[in-house]
């Protein structure tokens, strides 16, 4: 390697409590973290490993340092790596770091090393044309990389360029190309999905009989649909293991090949958007094949907005926060290489975000709505445009429930593109998705980002415009068009104002907090509501006079309501129906233009006017009918509630608290479906032609009786809305689960008692030497567990990190503890579901307490109204297919052994079948548990 000049630094790695530094003459200091952060004030910059996490673990508020993983950044765009020493070393191809931080702080220096390294190698390579310059220009922001990085790239004197930065100029465009004719409907044969499957797999593989039966049961969702209205709807239920992805993969693309069509295949989270794109390489090895055939869709939210990017430039260059031309550089050097412009779980570190800022790096996506469309200078490049023009020709679309249902219900999401064909794997998240995308909230936060979306950025440094800026080329001129916008703009002033949490909970309703001295009628409301709330919660401890502080989301019903809400319901609905009726002639007016002005108008003209109504319509006109909806029922009779009325809908009112109590972040009233598989079913599943709805997890398995267990199954994905019943399948987990697992309920611990909490878990996690998942259902718990076991497990040599606790995402973690052997992890929720770690990485997973459903007041009625009469069973089988969930992280592979751990000792026996048949669940003590543990683990260890 040519000699390669480094920072004259030392470098530092934080453990919990203590820190090792390697000065730069090479003298190591293990210090606790107070001694530690004192030292490194008389020190120069360091170099370390994700300075924010480091600098959290050290009680430090940041200073200056060289930061690897932004080296990373700028030398290998695009390119994944878990923020931790161990995981830049197994990136950079060095050997796996054994022992502990004073190993790790010395090996920082030759990962620098190793990266300029590959800089200097690469100097020539088109994305490093102007990257020297780029690099200066950071450094003129304070980048302490620069001069080094300049240096690799053998231009130790380049200029400050912001030529590099203006990244649209070197990317390419999309072209149009003429609409495709509608797909054809010939079914997919048993065989042919075999075939696809066994051509996938290829020679060598494994054989999974199971697996093929699967993918030749999952065909039948590709049937030609006789009746319309009346869909192909498959419900296959795989065990654990089965490798239903591929399964499903083979019949998907057998009818989109034959058939010229797209399937739409849907999961549950972004997450694991990337891991069904992942497996799909299996299909299409050819990455140029993969990106022509594949496209991973996800809202517009989720792309780099150019215009955004040029904007933030424009306001770094003008003085407003200098330094952040260093996260827009290296920004700027991912748009170069990045394959889809995807920010938000794409192959943009999640790491950059944790770094710079959520605000900073996510606030360069169009999140507000506020595209410009062929308006844009930059549109013919933009991300989203393109990645819009390749779903409509891809023959696999990788979504997410979330997105596919909103595209349903708009009838399209850019265009008027409904599928006819799809997969929802995670099948059981359907209900639970269709509950968050057909519920509507009439929120403080949601009618403030109205009034912004409306009005545009009202004082501060935002650079948000308003509706009149966006489509002022549209209006302009025309008094038809300009005098509803104008009439809406001003109505729009019954929104929120900046500044409004700080308000509802002062007593003064004729405050606005814009000095006008009128009342807004929407804060008006919400400070009643808010008003409601805490009068009702009486009996919440965490309300108590003098007792802790509210926080979390405290809700209470709508019915009685309270003094005056309904007076100020109907005002407000008044004010909305005039931001409303001009805003829908406004709507209606553009969209003759279309018509009146169809023989001259241009097309980039035509398609801004379809994309400002549809805007329009989504933004303002859909939640406003919404609202005034709402707003009519808290004025309307309400039948008996002791009438046993089934009701379509559940109102109810929230304030969501900070989670330390300091303020309110959020005060509105809610609006769910009772059943959210209504408008699901209504909507997306009868227009389509075929669905198949997968999971391992779809059957309660605490039904004796197998047809009540299909039928609840069926329920919960919306199949008896249905003219004709469901196809039904199940594949078992090949896995021996006699042999590979062990599980426990522990007898003796108190989990209500935190210290004897931590000690089970401290005492699990080393009895298993790492590769722990620890699952919480309650974070304030996890958090004091956390602090009492994370340092004598590092004591012990096993890393500690934790959802809510570490300054990192959820997906940063999961990569890490994927990636660090050793490690263990604590979570909640988010890592019960879908998260995805074969081998020894996770070898145990402890559960605190059974996942019961959150008794609020949905679930309340829910398991009133669902249930057919048997609350208790309603609850039972949530928390069973839960625990069902819960295990299925544990065994991924054949090959796998894990330990599973409940320490709730009141777990009641009924809820035990939710684990898969072979499991033996023994109840015993901690002791016990902590010496089976050890000695099954270690058993499994490789010799
Ligand atoms: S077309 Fe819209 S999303 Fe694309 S760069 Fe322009 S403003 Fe941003």
């Amino acid at each position: 390697m040519a000699r390669i000049a480094l920072p004259d630094a030392p470098a530092v790695v934080a453990g919990h409590g203590h820190a090792a530094i390697v000065t730069a003459d090479g003298e190591l200091l293990l210090l606790s973290a107070a001694e530690a952060a004192t030292r490194l004030h008389s020190l120069p910059p360091p170099i370390l490993v994700h300075a924010p996490a480091t600098f959290r673990r050290l009680g430090l508020r940041g200073m200056p340092a060289f930061d690897l993983l932004e080296l990373f950044a700028f030398a290998l765009p695009a390119r994944p790596a878990a923020p931790t020493p161990r995981g830049l070393a197994l990136m950079l191809d060095f050997e796996s770091p054994a022992g502990g931080l004073e190993v790790e702080a010395a090996l920082l220096p030759e990962l620098a090393a190793a990266l300029l390294h590959r800089l200097s190698l690469g100097r020539e390579i088109a994305v490093n044309r102007d990257a020297a310059g780029l690099a200066a220009r950071m450094g003129e922001a304070g980048w302490g990389w620069a001069p080094f990085v300049a240096a690799a790239l053998g231009r130790p004197d380049a200029a400050p360029s912001n030529e590099a930065l203006r990244v649209w100029k070197r990317l390419p465009e999309w072209e149009d190309t003429a609409p495709l004719p509608p797909p054809s409907a010939h079914p997919v044969g048993e065989t042919e999905a075999r075939a696809r499957l066994a051509s996938m797999l290829g020679p060598h593989a494994e054989q999974r009989p199971g697996q093929a039966d699967y993918a030749g049961a999952a065909a039948a969702a590709f049937a030609p649909r006789e009746t319309r209205g009346d869909p192909h709807l498959v419900l296959a239920e795989a065990g654990t293991g089965t490798g239903k992805t591929l399964g499903y993969l083979a019949p998907a693309s057998v009818w989109a090949e034959k058939n010229h069509g797209s399937v739409w295949i849907s999961t549950f989270t972004r997450h694991l958007q990337r891991q069904i794109d992942t497996e799909l390489t299996h299909l299409f090895p050819d990455p140029t094949e993969r990106h022509k055939r594949v496209v991973v869709r996800k809202g517009r939210e989720n792309y780099l907005c150019l215009l955004n990017l040029e904007d933030a430039l424009g306001a770094a260059a003008s003085g407003l926060g200098p330094a952040s031309i260093i996260p827009l550089g290296l920004i700027a050097r991912w748009a170069l290489v990045t394959a889809d412009g995807d920010i938000q779980g794409g192959d943009l570190p999640g790491w950059l975000a944790e770094l710079f800022g959520v605000a900073t790096v996510f606030g360069l996506a169009d999140r507000r709505g506020e595209c410009i469309h062929a308006a844009c200078p930059h549109w013919r490049r933009c991300f989203v445009e393109h990645t819009i023009r390749r779903a409509r020709s891809a023959q696999l679309v990788v979504a997410n429930h979330a997105l596919v249902m909103t595209q349903a219900a708009w009838g399209g999401l850019d265009d008027s593109t409904v599928p006819t064909r799809y997969v929802f794997d995670e099948g059981h998240h359907v209900f639970d998705a269709a509950d968050g995308a057909f519920s509507a909230e009439l929120s403080g936060l949601e009618t403030a980002e109205l009034r912004r979306w409306l009005l545009g950025a009202e004082g501060g440094r935002s650079r948000a415009r308003g509706l009149q800026r966006r489509i002022e080329e549209l209006v302009a001129a025309r008094p038809l068009l300009e005098a509803p916008l104008e009439a809406a703009l001003q109505a729009a002033r019954a929104l929120p104002a900046p500044g409004w949490s700080g308000r509802l909970a002062i007593e003064r309703p004729d405050l606005d907090g814009l000095g006008t001295g009128k009342p807004n009628p929407t804060e008006a409301l919400l400070r009643l509501i808010r008003h409601q709330v805490f009068a009702r919660i009486g009996g919440d401890p965490r309300a108590a006079p003098g007792g802790e502080v509210p926080y979390g989301a405290l809700e209470c019903d709508v019915f009685p309501i309270g003094p005056g809400v309904d007076e100020a319901a109907v005002r407000l609905a008044r004010a909305m129906a005039r931001i409303a009726e001009p805003l829908g002639t406004l709507c209606e007016r553009l969209l003759a233009r279309l018509d009146e002005e169809a023989d001259d108008m241009d097309g980039a003209t035509r398609n801004r006017i379809e994309a400002a109504a549809r805007s329009l319509n989504r933004r303002a006109l859909n939640p406003l009918s919404a609202w005034r909806g709402m707003l009519r029922a808290l004025s309307e009779p309400r039948p008996d509630p002791g009438g046993g009325t089934r009701p379509d809908h559940i109102l109810f009112l929230r304030v969501q608290r900070a989670s330390d109590g300091s303020r309110d972040v959020d005060v509105g009233l809610h609006r769910h479906w009772l059943d959210p598989t209504i408008p699901f079913a209504a909507t997306l599943v009868a227009p389509a032609q075929g669905l198949l709805v997968t999971s391992a997890t779809l059957r309660d398995s605490g039904d004796a009786d197998p047809e009540t267990a299909w039928a609840s199954a069926e329920a919960r994905v919306g199949a008896p809305h249905l003219p004709s019943p469901a196809i039904r399948a199940a594949v078992a987990s090949p896995f021996d689960y006699t042999t590979q697992t062990r599980a426990f309920i522990v007898t003796d611990v108190v989990t209500g008692n935190i210290p004897q909490l931590a000690a089970a878990y401290r005492a699990l996690f080393i009895a298993a030497g790492g590769g722990a998942l620890g699952l919480f259902t309650a974070i304030r718990r996890l958090r004091a567990v956390h602090a009492r076991i994370a340092p004598e497990l590092e004591v012990a040599g096993i890393p500690l990190y934790a959802q809510h606790v570490d300054a990192m995402g959820n997906a940063t973690l999961v990569d890490i503890f994927r990636t660090e052997e050793e490690s263990c992890l604590l979570g909640t929720d988010a890592m019960r579901d879908g998260v995805d770690v074969p081998g020894r990485a996770l070898r145990l997973v402890v559960f605190e307490k059974v996942p019961w459903a959150r008794p609020d007041i949905l679930h309340r009625e829910r398991r009133i109204h669902l249930s057919e009469g048997n609350p208790k069973a309603y609850d039972d089988r949530i928390a069973r297919l839960r625990l069902r969930q819960a295990f299925g992280r544990l065994i991924r592979r054949a090959t796998d052994r894990g330990v599973f751990v409940l320490l709730d000792r009141q777990t009641p026996s009924r809820l035990l079948s939710a684990f898969p048949s072979g499991v033996v669940i023994r109840r015993v003590g901690l002791a016990e548990v902590v010496r089976q543990t050890r000695e099954f683990l270690c058993d499994s260890l490789p010799a």
